[in-house]
């Protein structure tokens, strides 16, 4: 058989040779260890948790060593190709703080290992196809979808392994001749790897390889027999073989990518021996899992059913980046929180990232833990920071409310820094809607009564506030106010201690705690906040005063 006519008569536009590629893509300078990684995103538009998680890893990789991260596009599936994804992914990683050194950017491609869209690289994948088919390691196949279709039928009942290959590879030995009839007849084709795994053998004589995996370590699986598909009919190639193609002469060092890949990599393994191109370091994440609210089971997030999915939920919902980066790291590796504990205040980045301390078994994922870890996060940003992310944030998503966090900065900071200052700050922040809804009722077009009066003190309301109105003394410090509300308290038959009301609930009509949630319901219109003496400080006197006034008057 010859080959090299099969070669050129299949792909007679093809003109440079593999050497040609080796200099135009040359090894890359860089220090040594330092890691090359790649996000390798489809332009379908939707950009979710598990494709973040994936580049952290690639950038904490490439970025903690002195390498290079970089954006190619996977769009040989042009039906699934939407308008502006590209700036989407650019942005929604930007956002989280993922930053590319090289790729596609919103201007074009930046770097020399381009193009950096897939469907900009078709005579790449043509040059290295003619390749593979010179040696007699590829071929075209012409089998109809029929005839694949009965094979399949055929293999189910006969409870085969399904595919193309050995004997069920009818194309596998045509001759040029054969081959040039069908074409020469209008007859579709692709091009398919003529694989050498053992097709007719028990599964206990299969061969197997072995691949130290970046995260799972040593992974041994039975080697392909399998003759798939590297060119598909209209020459656009399939992930495998632009996979292997592209992490070659783009010189990944390290490839990052979600575990449903596993089961292909003995087709890449075997790819990569037949161009005879260095393999990468695979690195297979493992699934994000969550529980199941009905069943309690673990599993998959799902697209249609879990809106925390999409990255645009924690946008929307505004989740500080860095609080979800934090998160992020807790569930990539295990010994991150160990480390957040001895150095609450350490730059993120300063965490060694490993992937040997990733998890191999389904990486489980907590919006309450997430909420958690944003609460412990917010906590550490200063109100200044958080008024800005605040303001922001609001711009994008309620934009009717920015004004509170841009025109008087000095309110704003106070409020945002309620309780949050001394030994044990409070942790009530966790995303910019809650943020938001937390704090307010120190707006007036917002502050609405909320919560219902104590049921002890409903009946005194009036006279409570009249009495704290009476005493009120914006001057007095927190003892002295404080003071007041136990004289108030005492002087209407409430108990001062709340456990002298437990022991003797006959004595009194209700305790102090009774008394104050009348002041926190006219002043905050809610039963819980932080501390109220704080909060009219804040408000100032005359809001306070109104604040008593009208519920009074209600
Ligand atoms: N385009 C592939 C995907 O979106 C990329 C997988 C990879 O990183 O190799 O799943």
């Amino acid at each position: 058989m010859d080959y090299n006519k099969l070669a050129d008569f299949l792909f007679p536009h093809i003109t440079k040779t593999p050497e040609d590629y080796e200099k135009m893509f040359p090894e890359r300078e860089l220090p040594e260890g330092a890691k090359v990684t790649r996000l390798g995103p489809s332009p379908t538009g939707f950009i979710h948790l598990g494709n973040l998680y994936g580049a952290f890893v690639d950038e904490r990789l490439a970025h903690q060593s002195g390498g290079t991260f970089y954006l190619r596009i996977e769009d040989t599936d042009d039906k699934r190709y939407v308008e502006g994804a590209v700036d989407i992914i650019i942005d929604s990683l930007k956002f989280f703080g993922i930053n590319f050194d090289e790729g596609a950017t919103k201007d074009g491609d930046i770097g020399i290992y381009g193009p950096y869209y897939q469907s900009q690289r078709g005579e790449i994948y043509g040059c290295f196809a003619k390749e593979l088919v010179k040696k007699g390691m590829a071929y075209p196949c012409f089998m109809t979808s029929e005839e694949i279709e009965e094979i399949r039928a055929k293999q189910e009942a006969n409870k085969e392994n399904p595919g193309i290959y050995g004997k069920y590879a009818l194309n596998r030995n045509l001759s040029v001749e054969e081959v040039e009839e069908k074409i020469a007849s209008g007859m579709p084709y692709v091009i398919r790897l003529k694989s050498d795994g053992k097709t007719d053998v028990p599964a206990e004589e299969m061969d197997y390889f072995e691949v130290e995996d970046g995260i799972r370590g040593k992974v041994s699986m039975p080697v392909n027999n399998q003759d798939v598909i590297i060119l598909k009919a209209n020459g656009i190639p399939t992930y495998h073989f632009a996979h292997v193609v592209d992490d070659h002469f783009m010189r990944t060092t390290h490839v990052v990518r979600g575990e449903e890949w596993l089961p292909s990599l003995p087709i890449h393994v075997e790819l990569f021996e037949k161009t005879g191109f260095e393999m990468p370091v695979f690195c297979h994440t493992a699934q994000l899992m969550k529980i199941d609210e009905e069943s309690g089971q673990k599993r998959k997030l799902s697209k249609r059913k879990d809106p925390e999915l999409s990255l645009d939920y924690y946008r929307n919902e505004g989740y500080h980046p860095a609080a979800v980066r934090e998160y992020l790291l807790t569930i990539l590796n295990s010994n991150y929180e160990e480390w957040r504990a001895e150095n609450p205040a350490a730059d993120i980045d300063e965490f060694e990232f490993t992937t040997e301390k990733m998890s191999n078994s389904g990486a489980l994922f907590d919006l309450n833990k997430l909420n958690d870890v944003s609460k412990d996060t917010l906590v550490r940003i200063p109100a200044s920071e958080l008024r800005v992310f605040m303001a922001d944030w609001s711009r994008e998503f309620m934009p009717e409310i920015t004004k509170y966090f841009e025109d008087d900065a000095e309110y704003i900071e106070k409020i945002l820094d309620l309780g949050r200052t001394g030994d044990k700050p409070r942790k009530d922040l966790v995303y910019a809607k809650q943020i938001f809804e937390f704090i307010n009722y120190f707006f007036d077009e917002y502050f609405e009564i909320q919560d219902e009066l104590p049921e002890n003190a409903a009946a005194d309301a009036e006279v409570i506030l009249k009495e704290y109105l009476a005493s009120y003394n914006h001057a007095d410090d927190q003892s002295e106010w404080f003071n007041k509300i136990r004289e108030i308290t005492e002087k209407l038959g409430y108990a001062v201690k709340p456990k002298d009301f437990k022991k003797n609930p006959d004595m009194y009509k209700g305790h102090v705690g009774d008394v104050s949630t009348v002041i926190r319901i006219a002043l905050m219109g809610r039963s819980q906040s932080p501390d109220v003496w704080e909060i009219q400080q804040i408000l100032g006197e005359e809001r306070t005063r109104a604040r008593i006034e009208k519920f009074m008057n209600k």
